[in-house]
């Protein structure tokens, strides 16, 4: 689907919502798609990407920002502790802050390097075994966590269960960001940023409505 449909639907569901779309930033989910792809969304203006792996993300990234200026880099895959530093160097926002290990790490090499990417953490609010991410009822105790080590959280993030209506794990995230005086709500993909966007997303993720299906590597 076309940038500018997107950006269309954006602006159509904020508006049902009472909300200003420039609240809601796109990002555009490059990973796995053939550069070409990406380059002729660079090419539409666009510069707000996402990543799911670090090492993929170093790949492209460095050179597509010798080509365009600003782009903004955002890593929304699960995040190992030893590629802590490398996903710090690379992206502008991190979303998958999950764990006490992952917020000490960082802390420290933002310490020592006096720099830190924004940072969202990721909330398993399906409760799912296989999945990243804090339980619910461990959010509160965990942002406080991070705040204590002088980290930028900047909201909450989530991946609703496939199989259940996301509005419920929305309005959940919504919820527990508001008790936590968190404004940033990193949540929809492609088949539901709208009902994201329903419900207070400031950062919608979307990849195949954008990109076309991913291409299996
Ligand atoms: C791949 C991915 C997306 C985008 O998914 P689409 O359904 O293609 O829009 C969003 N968030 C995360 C964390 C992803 O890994």
């Amino acid at each position: 689907m076309p940038l500018s449909d997107i950006q269309d639907r954006i602006e159509k569901a904020a508006q049902t919502a009472n909300r200003d779309p420039a609240e809601i930033t796109l990002i555009a989910v490059s990973k796995v798609q053939p550069n070409a792809r990406v380059q002729a969304i660079l090419d539409q203006g666009h510069r707000v990407f996402g990543e799911n792996k670090v090492q993929e993300a170093a790949g492209k990234w460095p050179d597509f920002r010798q080509q365009y200026e600003h782009i903004d880099l955002h890593l929304i895959g699960p995040l190992q502790t030893n590629k802590a530093r490398q996903a710090m160097t690379l992206a502008q926002s991190i979303h998958s802050l999950d764990r006490p290990k992952l917020a000490t790490t960082i802390a420290r090499i933002a310490q020592e390097t006096g720099a830190c990417p924004d940072l969202f953490i990721q909330v398993n609010t399906g409760e799912e075994p296989q999945k990243a991410g804090v339980l619910p009822t461990d959010t509160d105790s965990f942002v406080a966590e991070a705040r204590a080590l002088d980290l930028p959280i900047k909201g909450l993030m989530c991946i609703p269960p496939v199989d259940e209506e996301p509005s419920l794990h929305f309005a959940l995230l919504a919820k527990i960001a508001e008790r936590n005086g968190l404004a940033g709500l990193s949540m929809g993909m492609s088949s539901d940023f709208e009902r994201a966007i329903a419900l207070g997303a400031t950062h919608i993720r979307v990849g195949s409505a954008i990109f076309g299906e991913r291409v299996p590597t």
